[in-house]
């Protein structure tokens, strides 16, 4: 991978000639565990790998302070606006805009969970597809969270079915600032995929949900 910086705000990696596919972690402080395995991971595996673009840390200064909030009091995943001051979310949407993507996948954590593994998609996968998907989460330990996300958030508070949940943007008309969602209105990723590892897991299940996501995903070609 090739280390660049961009406005000297946010540290990326490349591998390969024009990527069509963006990784991405570290939007929140407080779950960079998951972005520390998915950066090893990625280092290792990436000669193997289509060309991809990996920000390793979205927001650099919540990463920092290991808080979901950063440096700017900000969620930076509700900063992605087009009249968001927040100088990170900013120098992201700078960077992105340079590029067209296929597949975005973006590492989370999900404090709550101690086993429960969810994907959110800005697509629906066929029932094929959800029956591998969900096969290649069950060869890890970890289970297929059924639920919903996260009660406390007025924008979530989704109902997640066996580890999965689409997102469907096109039916709601409110914007709320998710990069996923930004990627998708401003047609710089044709479908996005936001991956919740159970924040208490260990890390060698939270690794193993991470080398077992990324490669489904990307060999899957869900584009
Ligand atoms: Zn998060």
């Amino acid at each position: 991978m090739d280390e660049h910086r961009h406005q000297d705000v946010i540290t990326y990696f490349t591998h390969g000639e024009d990527p069509r596919i963006l990784l991405l972690s570290g939007m929140h402080g407080d779950e960079y565990e998951s972005g520390n395995l998915l950066e090893a991971y990625l280092t290792q595996h990436a000669p193997s790998l289509p060309a991809f673009l990996y920000i390793p840390r979205v927001s650099p200064s919540a990463v920092k302070a290991k808080t979901r909030k950063n440096a700017y009091s900000n969620d930076i995943n509700r900063q992605f606006t087009k009249n968001s001051t927040d100088p990170e979310a900013k120098a992201v949407m700078s960077l992105l805009g340079n590029y067209r993507f296929d597949l975005c996948v973006d590492i989370h954590e999900d404090p709550d969970r101690t086993m429960g593994f969810y994907l959110y998609d800005t697509e629906q996968m066929t029932d094929e597809e959800l029956v591998a998907y969900r096969a290649a989460i069950h060869k890890t330990d970890a289970k297929l969270y059924t639920g919903v996300d996260d009660v406390d958030d007025e924008h979530l508070n989704l109902y997640v079915e066996k580890g999965y949940v689409s997102l469907g943007f096109e039916k709601t008309g409110e914007t709320t600032g998710f990069s996923s969602r930004w990627l998708y209105e401003e047609n710089r990723c044709k479908r996005s995929f936001t991956a919740e590892i159970p924040g208490k897991a260990t890390p060698a299940l939270k690794s193993s949900l991470i080398h077992v996501v990324i490669s489904f995903l990307l060999s899957a070609h869900l584009t």
